[in-house]
Parts: structure tokens; sequence; C-alpha cells
């Protein structure tokens, strides 16, 4: 949902206006350190190697695939959706060998067929929730049976939005990102990885910028410090805001809030006679999939209705992704903006473009 009917965290916006520090600067340390242990507690994790990486979500999974995977490792790579269609590609382009594991788009994928695509994967990845089809994955059900493997999960719509254990549901390495329910401008990609996973850690991955090794000294807060490249100081200290401010309402205070106002949400659009996409029991609640009518008011097209609610309400909701660009409307529910008086705008201003 757009800016206008949200209310950003204030604490954000106040720490993107604090005067610059230098990237060394001890005050600034003490900043990314916190965010660090922040971050822990957000994914629910002891891992020592957990860091905010500068780049938006994607650079969280390009990392992932660069610093755990050689030239011909089988990856299984579970699809459905366009996350899971990237992952593959990214991992493609470390010369992993991918074994795709799909279902249909707006249906969860099968922890069992993941486990059984391949005797001996390197890495099982999926994608925990889906915001191209408003769909989550069993993550703790795959945890339970991945075996040898390492668990990669992408949480980039998860964190902050619904439960997200890390630690609990065997996850090897999780990245995420800052925009999506952690209420943060886009601009950095948390990311924890266990000792297991560190201990495989590729030694000298293509990328020089993600590699884990050098990333790994300079986050680290004791005497071995040493400097990798100019830290995004400003991002660091507004993500160290907005994660104060998960962590000042209760992680699940804020799963909770998120589910009320997508179920709020839901049953607001089926009453009003909207068809939902995402099959029912695995339905995110802070991303809702719905289907564009056969038949719209006024001669108006779906980008139109988008470009009303825009113009007339000042909400934004987004188009359909990947294959099903012009079939659905995706209504994002994250973060500061989960809030009962934006479902509430949303459903009327919706009622009112539509005529319904
Ligand atoms: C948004 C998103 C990404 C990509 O993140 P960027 O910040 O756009 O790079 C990856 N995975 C999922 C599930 C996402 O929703």
């Amino acid at each position: 949902m757009g800016p206008g009917p949200s209310n950003p965290y204030p604490e954000v916006t106040a720490a993107l206006t604090f005067p610059v520090l230098g990237h060394l600067d001890p005050r600034f340390l003490d900043v990314l350190d916190e965010t660090c242990r922040r971050l822990r507690k957000v994914f629910q994790t002891e891992n020592a190697l957990t860091l905010p990486l500068s780049g938006t979500g994607s650079a969280g999974m390009e990392a992932v695939f660069v610093n755990f995977v050689r030239p011909g490792d089988p990856v299984v790579v579970g699809v459905n959706g366009l996350f899971g269609e990237r992952m593959c590609d990214v991992a493609a382009r470390v010369g992993a060998d991918v074994v795709r594991v799909d279902a249909p788009w707006g249906e969860p994928l099968d922890p069992s067929a993941l486990v059984s695509a391949h005797p001996a994967p390197r890495i099982i990845a999926l994608v925990h929730a889906e915001t191209s089809t408003g769909v989550w994955n069993d993550v703790a059900a795959v945890g339970k049976v991945k075996g040898d493997a390492l668990l990669v999960v992408d949480t980039v719509t998860s964190l902050g939005g619904m439960e997200v254990l890390v630690d609990a549901w065997g996850m090897d390495v999780a990245y995420s990102g800052t925009q999506k329910c952690l209420g943060v401008p886009p601009g950095l990609a948390p990311l924890t990885v266990s000792d297991r996973a560190r201990s495989r850690l590729v030694e000298r991955p293509t990328s020089w910028y993600l590699d884990l090794n050098l990333l790994a000294r300079y986050v680290d807060s004791g005497a071995g410090r040493v400097y990798h490249h100019t830290a995004p100081v400003t991002m660091i200290g507004a993500l160290n805001a907005g994660l104060g401010v998960i962590l000042g309402e209760g992680l699940e205070e804020g799963w909770d809030r998120h589910y009320r106002c997508g179920k709020l949400l839901q049953d607001g659009l089926e009453a009003m006679g909207l068809e939902l996409f995402a099959t029912r029991s695995h339905r995110l609640a802070q991303l809702t999939t719905v289907r564009v009518p056969e038949t719209l008011p006024d001669g108006m097209d779906e980008a139109g209705v988008r470009r009303a609610l825009l113009d007339r309400f000042d909400l934004e909701i987004g188009g359909g992704a990947g294959k099903l660009s012009g079939r659905v409307w995706r209504i994002g529910c994250m973060g500061h903006s989960s809030r009962r008086v934006n479902v509430l705008t949303c459903l009327g201003a919706l009622a009112e473009v539509l005529k319904r």
C-alpha cells in the first residue's frame, strides 16, 4: 500500500535524517554490532554470522549461490512462483546443476518432492513466502528431512510478517530484504549463516563484493575487524531503527497484527464478490493475490484500476508478476502499512473504483 494512508515508522524516518558518520567511526560500528544482534533476534537464531549485506534482497540470493555452490554441484530448487524461478537463474549462473521441483503457481510446494528430487544435493533451496503468488511454503517440514543438504530459505517477504524460526526449523542459510515486512526502505539484505553452513563456504567465490569469508571479518566486532567495503551507514541506521520498532512491539505481536490485517482484507475482498488466487490453507496474510474480475467498469483495464487507486486514494496495489501479469492484483499489507485503517481504506477505495 502506498505512502498516503500508511504511516512509516517515525523512528526509521528519523534515522534516515541523522548526520552521516564515517563507516569506521566507532559510534557507527556500535550501531552495526547492535543491528547484527537485533537481526539474530528477528531471525530467531544464534548464528554468529548474521549481517546486513549491502544490496537489496536479490543480493542476498546471489550471495548464497556464489558462496556455497561450485560448478557442477547439485542444487534442488522449489519453484512455485517468480522468486523460485529467479533462484534457478542465479544458481545456474554460478554453474549449479539445478534440479527444479515445480508446483503450480498459487499452490504450495510438496516438501517430500523437494527432499526426494536428488539423492545427495549440496543445497535444497526454497522461498518461504512467494510474493508473486501469495502462497507460503512449509519450511519446517523440509528442515526435518533435509539430510546432509544445506537448507537455504528466501525469507524476503516473511521476515517480520509471519513466524520465521531459523534455528528451530533447521535452516542453514536465510536471507531477507528490508522493504517488505521489516518496514525499512530498500537497500539491504539481512543474511544469516549456520556454523554447519559456514564450514562449507566456497574458499574463493567468483564475487569479491559478496565474499562471506571477507564480510565475516568486517562484521567481527572483536579486534579482528578488517575493512571490506564502505558500509551504507545511513541504511544500516535505518534498519537498526526498524528492527528496534519490531522488537519493541514484540515479534509475535507483529506476526499477529499482519495475520489479522490480512484476514480482514481477504474476508472483505470475498464479501465484495472478488475471488482470491492462493490456495486457502497456504495463503499469506502480508501479500494477498486476488483475481482480476472478468468485467471492469467504464471500459477500464486492470492497470486503469490500479492507476485510479493511486491517483484518487494515494494507494498502490501491485499488478500480477511473471506469468500472472494481467490476471491478478497483489495487495501488500506489510510492516508499518499493515494496519486496520489501511485495510479499510483499501477495501473502500476498491469498492468505489470497481463500483461494487
Ligand atoms: C522482493 C523479493 C525478492 C527480491 O528482493 P529485491 O529487494 O527486489 O532485490 C526476492 N524474493 C522474494 C520472495 C521477494 O519478495
